[in-house]
């Protein structure tokens, strides 16, 4: 088969897992006799320093032609003086999201086992933790108006209540294929647009008697999550809470750099990316783990273009590495990011 996908390494430590994740792809590629086509494309603050806008015409139609993404991270302290759409996040990676109706963003929570002595909390809390966030990613205070007036600032947050049904939708049928419970995470007792959720929730949930549905307040969600998190399935929630409580669950699984996630809209489209952002205080360093962007590269081949076994193999290989140690400083290893992705591929070269 011809893999062809479009490769957005971005900026700070974008490019440095996107190398590791792309040398563990060739190898797949190789092992498995097919071939790599990659499209690689500016986005954010390396547009910016190129001279371009954050997200050039040339990259979206890219994106928009091969329907496959991986992407690194965009931003960083260097472009902080840009303001509005000028800034990487604001002018490249949320139109993105939004220009392609990428609105459901899945964000896995499973402790590989070797992780389990090595995440801050202890092992019999952590194991059997099995869980996925269900993001709302293309709505929300992140898209509302924002701005500065007489007053000081502001940002609107907003919520259709179709934006709202497709989304629990896609929690509830995730939800039938594993253990039929969903967590919808809201702020009901402050906040209208959870108010809306909430009902707008509740509503989607009787078309499925079979799912278990819980309420938690956002607040409360945050402890729940490190006190009990083995009693969740799925976890439905809006952008910002998404946003926040997927670094809350990296914890749960031992470093901000091990979870992929992918984002989808109704039809092909997929983008796939780690969880964490461009990490300006370890770029450039060779010190980033670079399992979240092998992962996220793994759900592309499994979600885009059906290679199963492919995918299977990249997350063995992952799982053996994770066992022996062959991790960067954050898991408390001696690896680069270079060598992890090397490791990674050679159990991939090995399994064959
Ligand atoms: P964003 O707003 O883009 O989500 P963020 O503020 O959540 O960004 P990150 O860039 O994700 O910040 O970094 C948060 C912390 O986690 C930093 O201390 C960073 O060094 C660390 N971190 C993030 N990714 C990795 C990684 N792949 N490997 C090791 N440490 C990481
Ligand atoms: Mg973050």
């Amino acid at each position: 088969m011809n893999i062809q996908f479009t490769y957005l390494p971005g900026d700070g430590i974008g490019p440095e897992v996107g190398a590791a994740a792309l040398f563990v792809l060739e190898t797949v590629s190789d092992v498995f006799a097919h071939s790599l086509q990659i499209e690689a494309q500016l986005i954010g603050g390396a547009a910016i320093d190129a001279g371009e806008k954050p997200l050039p015409d040339a990259t979206f139609e890219s994106c928009q032609r091969t329907g496959a993404i991986l992407l690194g991270a965009v931003g960083g302290p260097k472009w902080d003086h840009l303001t509005g759409a000028d800034r990487p996040e604001l002018g490249s990676l949320l139109p993105l999201r939004k220009r392609l109706n990428l609105y459901a963003n899945i964000r896995p929570c499973k402790p590989y086992d070797g992780l389990l002595d090595r995440a801050p909390l202890k092992r019999d809390r952590l194991e059997g933790t099995d869980f996925v966030v269900m993001r709302e990613l293309t709505g929300g205070i992140y898209f509302g108006a924002k701005g500065r007036d007489a007053g000081g600032a502001y940002d609107e947050c907003r919520y259709s209540e179709a934006e709202v049904e497709r989304i629990a939708i896609k929690a509830f049928d995730l939800a039938m294929q594993r253990r039929r419970k969903v967590t919808s995470v809201d702020k009901s007792n402050v906040l209208e647009t959870s108010r809306l959720w909430r009902e707008t929730v509740e509503q989607v949930s009787r078309r499925y008697p079979e799912v278990t549905l819980e309420h938690l307040l956002v607040d409360a969600m945050t402890m729940h999550m490190l006190t009990r998190p083995t009693d969740f399935d799925v976890v439905l929630t809006e952008n910002m809470f998404g946003d926040i409580l997927t670094d809350e669950a990296s914890v749960l699984c031992g470093s901000m750099g091990v979870i992929p996630s992918a984002s989808l809209s109704d039809g092909t489209i997929g983008l796939f990316e780690p969880i964490h952002g461009s990490a300006p205080d370890i770029a450039g360093q060779g010190k980033a783990n670079p399992i979240a962007m092998i992962l996220s590269a793994a759900w592309m081949l499994r979600l885009s273009f059906g290679l199963e076994a492919e995918a299977s193999a990249i997350e063995a290989a992952v799982a053996g590495a994770l066992d022996a140690s062959e991790v960067t400083g954050d898991l408390g290893g001696a690896l680069t990011t270079a060598e992890v992705g090397r490791a990674v591929a050679q159990r991939v070269r090995n399994a064959a």
